[in-house]
């Protein structure tokens, strides 16, 4: 892989890059859009990395489909995807890892300790083998976001980070390869993740500036349907992940959900578009 993307580099190609778990839906799809417009060529990685989960959490059950997942690769025009084995990115000995140490200490890694030390060690590895120009990351995982960001920033590594926004389903959950897991009835209050955002922008959008206000309401709503347990809700500095209480700066409402036995992740960026 490395000497291949050293080959193109070389001939002057510019190398877009999606990583993924693979399972895709849209949302995965409209990176690999955006990659096709930014390169001359399209790599993407397919790998559900052991390191980001933690014990008790659903690396197994993780859903894989390799053949859909490569249809659909093909359909949005990928060139190459990248889909190494556990043996391959983490062969025995192996023992270093990278860490970025504030950004993460908030949010969900208070609920997944480790996860991000995880998130952050495969896409350093990604990097170094695939040899992107520039990589392409949703929204979604706000968090995930910044603290690769940070990583790029403080270890100097020489590429571009692209974030792109939030895919939703017609009814405006946000899509996720773990939406799979949700059964009818928990669907239905899954929405309610998505909907207290829209409560939240209509709220800022009317002049609120207090963020306890807003997280009241916020909590109040997804707490009134059945099967939810808020790991948490919090409005925090787009920068540094640290909480506010007057969104005066670049704010983002960031909840984790569980539903059911299903945790989910959704997030608003005050002043952002909201497409629900
Ligand atoms: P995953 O396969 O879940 O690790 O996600 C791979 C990439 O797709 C990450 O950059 C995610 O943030 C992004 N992604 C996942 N779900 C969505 C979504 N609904 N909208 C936009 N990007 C997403």
């Amino acid at each position: 892989m490395q000497e291949f993307s050293e080959s193109l580099r070389l001939q002057g190609q510019k190398i877009a890059f999606v990583p993924t778990m693979g399972y895709f839906h849209e949302g995965h799809l409209s990176l690999m859009r955006e990659g096709k417009g930014r390169g001359d060529c399209l790599f993407i990685s397919i790998y559900v990395n052991p390191t980001q989960f933690g014990p008790g959490e659903d690396l197994e059950s993780y859903p894989r489909d390799f053949e859909r997942d490569r249809n659909l690769a093909e359909s949005v025009g990928v060139d190459v995807i990248f889909y190494p084995d556990n043996t391959e990115m983490y062969p025995e000995h192996f023992q270093t890892f990278v860490s970025v140490e504030k950004v993460t200490l908030y949010l969900c890694g208070l609920s997944r300790p480790g996860h991000f030390r995880g998130v952050t060690t495969i896409c350093a590895k990604l990097f170094n083998i695939v040899k992107p120009h520039v990589a392409i990351f949703g929204k979604k995982d706000f968090q995930q976001l910044i603290a690769i960001r940070r990583m790029i920033q403080d270890l100097n590594m020489d590429l571009e980070v692209i974030g792109m926004p939030i895919v939703r389903e017609p009814d405006g959950l946000a899509m996720s390869s773990r939406n799979v897991y949700l059964k009818e009835q928990a669907r239905d209050s899954a929405l309610s993740l998505s909907r207290s955002l829209k409560l939240a922008k209509e709220m800022y959008d009317t002049g609120e500036r207090c963020a306890s206000r807003i997280l009241e309401d916020v909590k109040k709503f997804i707490e009134g349907h059945s099967y939810t347990r808020i790991d948490y809700a919090k409005i925090c500095d787009t920068t540094n992940l640290e909480d506010i209480e007057h969104l005066e700066r670049e704010s983002v409402l960031a909840l984790a959900v569980r539903v059911s036995s299903t945790r989910l992740i959704d997030n608003y960026v005050f002043g952002d578009v909201l497409t629900i």
